[in-house]
């Protein structure tokens, strides 16, 4: 019997960032990491900001999102993201910098609540970007 395959496919506003076909994913679910197999069930899956794996013959490739959601279909899943970076493509020293920067906007007195959910997200989408960055396979 053949093997089965899941296609994955990134989509971003900017541009269709990965289409690769893989074993196994592993997706930041708003209810925690979701892995995905062929033959899953057809799903809408919000996603949160944090890493997604994409396993094809032993070899993991990393991501990192910020937040949309995913369309799962029996052997396909289509991830469409706000941003989303491989780990090689992570300048880590900007994700610092990001955090650092978000980090003293959270520490200003009398900030309305948007302006720090704001930073709060900057700050989370920065330490994503680091963990992963983290991953590079170089
Ligand atoms: P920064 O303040 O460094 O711009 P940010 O969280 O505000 O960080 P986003 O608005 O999430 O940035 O992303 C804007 C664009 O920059 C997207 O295309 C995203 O993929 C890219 N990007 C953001 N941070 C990095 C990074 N550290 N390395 C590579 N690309 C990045």
């Amino acid at each position: 019997m053949a093997e089965k395959i899941l296609e994955v496919e990134m989509v971003t506003p900017e541009k269709i960032s990965f289409r690769e076909p893989a074993d196994f994913v592993v997706i930041p679910a708003f209810q925690g990491e979701l892995g995905v197999l062929p033959d899953h069930a057809p799903s809408l899956v919000q996603l949160k900001v944090g890493e997604v794996r994409v396993t094809k013959g032993g070899q993991v490739h990393h991501f990192a999102i910020s937040g949309g959601f995913a369309e799962i279909k029996k052997n396909k899943i289509s991830l469409f993201a706000e941003t989303a970076e491989m780990a090689d493509e992570i300048d880590a020293e900007r994700a610092h910098q990001a955090f650092e920067r978000a980090k003293a906007e959270t520490l200003k007195p009398g900030l309305d609540p948007l302006t720090l959910a704001g930073a709060e997200a900057a700050m989370r989408r920065a330490q994503i970007r680091i963990q992963v960055a983290s991953k590079k396979s170089r």
